[in-house]
């Protein structure tokens, strides 16, 4: 056994298992990101897994480098020839400057789910709920994170939502397939359709059409909101819990600080080809540089890596190993505590810690235990779209216009568009960010430089054509469109909100 060395490259080269060695892409991060990386990287060679890790440059340094997407060309290659990568967390600035490489790599290499386990280690790190153990699936590829943002008022920001059935489908498939190999008994779907009714609808439906195919798993669904705060209360009441990107990503947050502390949630990002390990926490710019991060999320990320590698031994002697470590109180700074801390250590002296506890099982906390199958079934990645609708037929249009006068009277407007507006085609209605304002709209409804105006005729009268004649018609009456919305339905449903009277 070698002390942890000053860099990650000096390591020399352990014995190795039977396994099939693997090369696994490896990038540091910033912030911490390197700290806790190299802490990680000693103790899997100390373990001997049969690994080689081929380091790749990615995000700040990237970008210093010139490379705009954070992600340059030779990363590309290194992740295709690999299919894994072992990332340490990266920066992103906030409200403006580039785009995010954690997003961009889900999203480029297609690794839609994300698994994030958030378990409670009580007595020795602290949580409000000592038998936490809550494993949230996050949808990672469509919602709003697609960043499809637009300005074109000078009021109003929107935010593009996208949720597709083939995403949905895999997602759910995945945590059910999930579930069934890691012995779990019920998975809990989080969404919003009482508000969302098309975006989460579709989620929402899809879950239930595929906890049919699983009757082996006791299947629920709860709106976001009162999901999460039962999760902050009362988790023992889930096992696993499936959502969308934006609210998996805030609940996870959440579920891995209620856990013990944000520093101890790992994270595996899985596609149909290739897969990304990484913790779930941030790259912690505070306290980068002092020795003190807790290098615990990527460790246990790593050992979610080795379990999907199929090399379950080193993960489960690795995993019983840190909690080893947990229990004799060598503990970093973000979880010490009275009761249970007999030292506060740093982020290699806790790597360390755990490569001599390696060989060791926990006496109090539950050991781990990896089942030698792989950890997530083929069939999860499979996708069976209902047939496409038979019939697409557009009924409507709405056209946004920005409109600013100093008093902003609805009626006035809509007689502008009723002028304007070309034979065969009327308009039905306006609202103003998703209110009704006209026809009988209410005198107190605070009205931006935002308004959407639903055009509709008869039967075959919404013709590309015909738009196209209401949009230069709007232009010559001086209410230039800033966008536009075809209103179809799919075999005679709506496929748009109807606003309510409507
Ligand atoms: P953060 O998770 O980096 O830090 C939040 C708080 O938790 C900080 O007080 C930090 O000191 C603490 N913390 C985080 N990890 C810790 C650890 N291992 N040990 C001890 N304490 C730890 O969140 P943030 O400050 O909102 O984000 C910082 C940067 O990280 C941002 O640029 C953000 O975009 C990025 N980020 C990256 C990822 C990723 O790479 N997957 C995830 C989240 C945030």
């Amino acid at each position: 056994m070698s002390a942890m060395p000053k860099s990650s490259l000096d390591f020399e080269v352990p014995a190795r298992t039977n396994v099939p060695h693997r090369t696994v892409a490896v990038a540091h991060g910033d912030g911490i990101g390197p700290e806790i990386t190299d802490a990680v990287l000693h103790v899997l060679r100390e373990a001997g897994v049969a690994i080689d890790f081929a380091p790749v440059t990615l995000g700040l340094r990237a970008y210093k480098e010139g490379h705009a997407s954070g992600v340059p060309e030779d990363a590309w290659d290194s992740l295709a020839r690999h299919k894994v990568l072992l990332k340490g967390p990266m920066t992103t600035p906030q409200g403006g400057g580039y785009k995010s490489v954690n997003v961009t790599l889900r999203k480029t290499l297609g690794l839609y789910a994300n698994v994030r386990p958030c378990v409670a280690y009580h007595p020795y790190v602290h949580s409000p709920h000592p038998g936490m153990d809550v494993v949230i699936v996050r949808e990672n590829e469509e919602d709003t994170y697609g960043g499809i943002e637009h300005r074109q008022t000078g009021e109003v920001t929107q935010c593009l939502k996208l949720i597709s059935r083939p995403g949905c489908e895999r997602i759910v498939r995945y945590a059910f397939e999930y579930a069934r190999r890691q012995g779990r008994r019920k998975i809990t779907c989080m969404s919003k359709d009482n508000i969302m009714k098309l975006t989460d609808g579709l989620f929402h439906r899809v879950f239930d059409e595929i906890a049919q195919e699983y009757p082996d798993i006791a299947s629920e669904h709860r709106i976001i909101d009162i999901g999460a705060a039962r999760l902050a209360v009362r988790p023992r009441d889930f096992d696993v819990v499936v959502t969308p990107n934006l609210y998996g990503d805030i609940l996870s947050d959440i579920a891995a600080e209620l856990a013990g502390s944000i520093g101890m949630a790992g994270s595996a990002n899985i596609g149909a080809d290739l897969a990304m390990f990484e913790a779930v926490h941030g790259s912690a710019p505070d306290i980068a540089g002092k020795n003190i991060a807790n290098p615990s999320g990527m460790l246990l990320a790593a050992v979610m890596m080795l379990a999907h590698l199929g090399q379950q031994d080193k993960a489960e002697l690795i995993h019983n190993a840190w909690l080893c470590t947990l229990e004799d109180g060598l503990h970093t700074l973000d979880i010490l505590n009275e009761q249970t801390s007999k030292r506060q250590v740093g982020t290699r002296e806790f790597a360390q810690a755990i490569v001599e506890r390696l060989g060791k099982s926990p006496e109090h906390l539950k050991a781990a235990r990896y089942p030698a199958a792989e950890p997530v079934a083929p069939a999860a990645h499979k996708t069976q779209s209902e047939p496409r609708p038979a019939v697409k037929a557009c009924d409507g249009v709405d056209i946004f216009l920005d409109w600013a006068p100093a008093v902003r009277d609805p009626a006035v407007l809509a007689a502008r568009l009723q002028q304007a507006c070309p034979a065969g085609l009327r308009l039905a209605m306006m609202t103003n960010r998703g209110t009704k304002v006209w026809p009988n709209g209410n005198p107190d409804t605070f009205c931006t430089d935002h308004w959407r105006c639903r055009f509709r005729g008869g039967e075959g009268a919404v013709t590309p054509e015909a738009i196209l004649e209401l949009m230069r018609s709007l232009v010559a009456a001086g209410l230039p469109p800033i966008k536009s919305e075809n209103l179809y339905r799919f075999d005679g449903n709506p496929g748009y909100s109807v606003a309510q009277g409507e």
